[in-house]
C-alpha cells in the first residue's frame, strides 16, 4: 500500500515528523507532497521546495528506515476544483490519504480516495507559524524540530533570512510592507482551518 501525506512543511517539524512516523508503520511506501512549492522568501513561507526537501529527506534517514519515501513538491493551482487531478499527475499512484485538514480530505474523498485521519502532537508548539515566530523573535524553536531540520536551517542561514525579510534587522519592527512578492492575501488552502 502507498500512503500520501501533503503540507507546506515551513519548516518540517516535530508534529509532522510524529504523523510521518506513524504513517510508516501503516504502508510500504509514504509519498510527501510539498504543496505551496512555489513560495520562498516571504514570513509565511520562508524556505524554497528545495530546502523543504532536504529537511524532509535528512528527518527522514535519521529514522533509519528501510521504506522508500518520494518526496515532491507540488505547487499551487488556486482552483480546488481541479487540485486533485494536478497532485495526481505529479506524485506516484497511491492508495489511501493521511490527512487532518477538511479541506484535503473533502476533495480527496469526492474523487474517490480513502482518507486516514492523522492525530495532532503538541500542536501549541508543534506548528510551523509558532516555530516561525520564534525564530523571527529570536526565541527558542531548536527542540521543536528534529536535529537535521535545525542543522540544514543554520546551514542556509535561515533565521537570518526571516529576520531580514522582517525587516527586523534595520529597524527592529515589523515591516509586512518590504516582503517582496508575498502573497499573503492568497492564502494557499493548506492554512485553513488549522
Ligand atoms: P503553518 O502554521 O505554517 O500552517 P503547520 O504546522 O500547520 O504550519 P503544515 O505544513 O501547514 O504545518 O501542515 C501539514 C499537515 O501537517 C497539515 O495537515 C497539518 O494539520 C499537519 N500538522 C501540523 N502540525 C501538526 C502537529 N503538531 N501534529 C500533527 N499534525 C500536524
Ligand atoms: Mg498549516
Amino acid at each position: 500500500m502507498r500512503g500520501f501525506f501533503i503540507g507546506r512543511f515551513q519548516p518540517y517539524h516535530m508534529g509532522h515528523h510524529e504523523v510521518v512516523k506513524n504513517i510508516i508503520n501503516q504502508v510500504d511506501e509514504l509519498i510527501i507532497g510539498i504543496g505551496s512549492a512555489q513560495e520562498s522568501h516571504d514570513l509565511e513561507n520562508p524556505f524554497t521546495a528545495g530546502e523543504r526537501i532536504l529537511m524532509i529527506s535528512c528527518a527522514i534517514d535519521e529514522l533509519e528506515i528501510k521504506k522508500k519515501v518520494y518526496i515532491i513538491p507540488l505547487e499551487d493551482i488556486y482552483r480546488n476544483s481541479l487540485w486533485v487531478s494536478h497532485v495526481c499527475s505529479m506524485v506516484p499512484p497511491f492508495d489511501v490519504v493521511f490527512s487532518n485538514n477538511p479541506l484535503v480530505a473533502r476533495l480527496f474523498s469526492e474523487a474517490g480516495k480513502k482518507i486516514i485521519n492523522t492525530k495532532m502532537f503538541n500542536r501549541e508548539e508543534y506548528q510551523g507559524t509558532e516555530i516561525r515566530r520564534r525564530m523571527l523573535e529570536n526565541e527558542e524553536w531548536e527542540s521543536l524540530v528534529p536535529k537535521s531540520v535545525s542543522r540544514i536551517i543554520k546551514e542556509i542561514d535561515g533565521i537570518r533570512r526571516i529576520r531580514d525579510i522582517a525587516g527586523r534587522d534595520d529597524n527592529n519592527e515589523k515591516d509586512e510592507g518590504i516582503i517582496i512578492g508575498s502573497k499573503a492575501d492568497v492564502k494557499p488552502f493548506m492554512n485553513r482551518n488549522e
